[in-house]
C-alpha cells in the first residue's frame, strides 16, 4: 500500500493501475478533495461529472455508482462511502473564481492551477468530482454550498477500472463554508 498526504491548498499526481483501490480520506473533517483523472497516456480522455450524471441518471454518486470519462467509458467504481454528500456540479476553484467572488485571485492557491500542475496540463477550466463537497439544491434550482458532512477520518473508496493518472487537490477556499472556513489536508491510499 502507498500512502500520500496532500497538504492544505496543495495537489498530488498519482499513477494508478486498473483494479487498484483508491482511498480518499478527509483527515480533519470538513475538507473538499477536487478529484480529477486522465486515462493513462492521453490528455484527451478524462473524468467527466456531466457524463457521470448522464450515465447514472443522477445528480449524486453513491456506493455502486460508476464515474465515467468524457468519452463515456467507465473509469472508477464507488466501493464504499462514509459521507454520502459529494458534488458533481462545480468547476474547480480558480484565479477567476476568486476574483469574481472575493477580488483576491492574485497569488491565491486554487484547484485549477493545482490539478494542471499535477497533470502537466494547461486547461482553462476543470470539472472534477468534488468529494465531500456539500451542495444543496432547492426546488427552485437555487444552489447553496454548505459545510461538508465529513468528519475526521471519513473516506470514500474507489476501484480504478482503467490505468489512469490522478490529479487531486485539497481545495483552497477559506472564504466560505466550502471547506468549513479553513483549509486542511487530504490523505490518499492506493492498494
Ligand atoms: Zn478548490
Amino acid at each position: 500500500m502507498c500512502k500520500y498526504l496532500i497538504q492544505p491548498q496543495s495537489d498530488i499526481r498519482i499513477d494508478v493501475n486498473k483494479g487498484q483501490k483508491i482511498e480518499i480520506i478527509d483527515v480533519d473533517g470538513g475538507q473538499v478533495a477536487d478529484f480529477f483523472a486522465e486515462i493513462k497516456g492521453t490528455h484527451d480522455e478524462y473524468v467527466s461529472p456531466s457524463v457521470t450524471m448522464d450515465c447514472n441518471e443522477s445528480l449524486k454518486i453513491e456506493v455502486g455508482s460508476i464515474i465515467y470519462s468524457n468519452q463515456y467509458n467507465p473509469m472508477f467504481k464507488v466501493e464504499s462511502d462514509d459521507v454520502g454528500a459529494h458534488d458533481l456540479l462545480f468547476p474547480s476553484c480558480s484565479k477567476k473564481m476568486y476574483d469574481f467572488f472575493y477580488q483576491n485571485g492574485s497569488n491565491h492557491p486554487n484547484c485549477l492551477d493545482n490539478i494542471n500542475h499535477a497533470l502537466g496540463t494547461e486547461r482553462t477550466i476543470i470539472q472534477p468530482i468534488n468529494f465531500f463537497m456539500n451542495t444543496a439544491i432547492d426546488s427552485n434550482g437555487k444552489i447553496e454550498i454548505r459545510k461538508p458532512l465529513s468528519k475526521a477520518g471519513d473516506k470514500i473508496v474507489l476501484t480504478a477500472l482503467v490505468d489512469c493518472v490522478l490529479g487531486i487537490s485539497a481545495c483552497s477556499v477559506s472564504e466560505c463554508d466550502t471547506n468549513s472556513g479553513k483549509c486542511t489536508a487530504i490523505e490518499v491510499k492506493i492498494y
